[in-house]
C-alpha cells in the first residue's frame, strides 16, 4: 500500500459516523507500551533519554566503595594538613628499613614498604596535574606491598593469582590490595592461634585494621574533615608494623 492509497482509504473512512482517522507515515517508528498504548518515535526517544539520565544519576550516587580511588582527592587543603600527611607517611619508610630481609620475597616486601612511604609523601606534596598520577602511584605502591607481603607469608600462592594480581595492579589497585590483605589477615589469624607469642601483635593488628578501615571510609565520606587521612596513615602504619612480626 502506497502513502497515497493510505491517504485515500483514510478519507473514505472519515465519512463513517464517529470514526476519525489520523493519517500517519508507515515509516514512522512506533512502540507499544506495557498497557498497549502506542508511542511515537519522539515520545520513545524522550523516555529513552530519561532512562539514560536516571541510570547516570544512580551511577553518580553510588556509594564510595564502588568508586575507583576517590579518597583524599580533596585532601591537603592547607600546609598543616600536607605536613601531617607527609609526616604520617614517613613511618612506612622506617618500617621498610626495619623489616626482616631473610630472602628475596621479604626483601621485595621491605623495599615496597619504603616505596609506599616515598610515593605517599610525594603525592601529598604534589599539586596540579601531577597530583592525579601520584595518587595512582600511591595506591599502586600500597597494592604492590600487599602482594609482596602475601607472597612473603605464603610461598604456595598460586601462579595464576600472582599473574592476575600483577596484571590488575595498575588498573584495580584497591581490589588487589583488598584480596591480598584478606589473605594476609587469614594467615596472621592462623599463625596467632598456633603461636601464643604472636597473640598480642595480632590483637594490636586487629584493632589498628578496624580503626584504619573506619578512618579510610570516614575520609571518603567526609572529605573536607581535616586529619582523617593522616589518622588512616597512622592506623595503617601500626597494622603494617605488627605484620613485620610475622616475618621474623
Ligand atoms: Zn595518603
Amino acid at each position: 500500500m502506497s502513502p497515497q492509497s493510505n491517504l485515500n482509504s483514510s478519507k473514505t473512512l472519515e465519512g463513517v459516523h464517529g470514526l476519525h482517522v489520523v493519517p500517519h507515515s508507515p515509516f514512522s517508528l512506533e512502540e507499544i507500551t506495557q498497557h498497549g498504548d502506542l508511542l511515537s518515535a519522539s515520545e520513545s526517544s524522550a523516555i529513552e533519554s530519561n532512562q539514560q539520565l536516571s541510570v547516570r544519576r544512580v551511577w553518580q550516587q553510588r556509594p564510595g566503595c564502588l568508586r575507583p580511588i576517590q579518597s583524599c582527592i580533596h585532601g591537603d587543603q592547607n600546609f598543616i594538613e600536607t605536613a601531617a600527611n607527609v609526616l604520617t607517611s614517613l613511618p612506612f619508610i622506617a618500617l621498610g628499613i626495619q623489616a626482616p630481609r631473610k630472602n628475596m620475597n621479604t626483601k621485595l616486601y621491605a623495599n615496597s614498604l619504603i616505596g609506599v612511604g616515598v610515593a605517599s609523601s610525594l603525592y601529598h606534596c604534589s599539586r596540579g596535574k601531577l597530583r592525579k598520577y601520584l595518587r595512582w602511584a600511591d595506591y599502586t605502591m600500597i597494592a604492590t606491598a600487599s602482594v609482596f607481603l602475601s607472597r612473603a607469608l605464603r610461598d604456595e600462592n598460586s601462579k595464576l593469582l600472582m599473574v592476575a594480581s600483577t596484571f590488575l595492579l595498575p588498573i584495580q589497585p584497591l581490589m588487589v590490595s583488598a584480596v591480598h590483605t584478606g589473605m594476609m589477615e587469614v594467615a596472621f589469624a592462623k599463625r596467632a592461634l598456633k603461636d601464643p607469642d604472636l597473640r598480642m601483635a595480632h590483637n594490636v593488628h586487629k584493632m589498628s585494621s578496624f580503626l584504619g578501615g573506619a578512618f579510610f571510609i570516614a575520609d571518603d565520606v567526609f572529605p573536607k574533615t581535616p586529619f582523617l587521612h593522616a589518622a588512616w596513615h597512622l592506623a595503617a602504619a601500626v597494622g603494617v608494623g605488627t605484620c613485620n612480626k610475622l616475618l621474623e
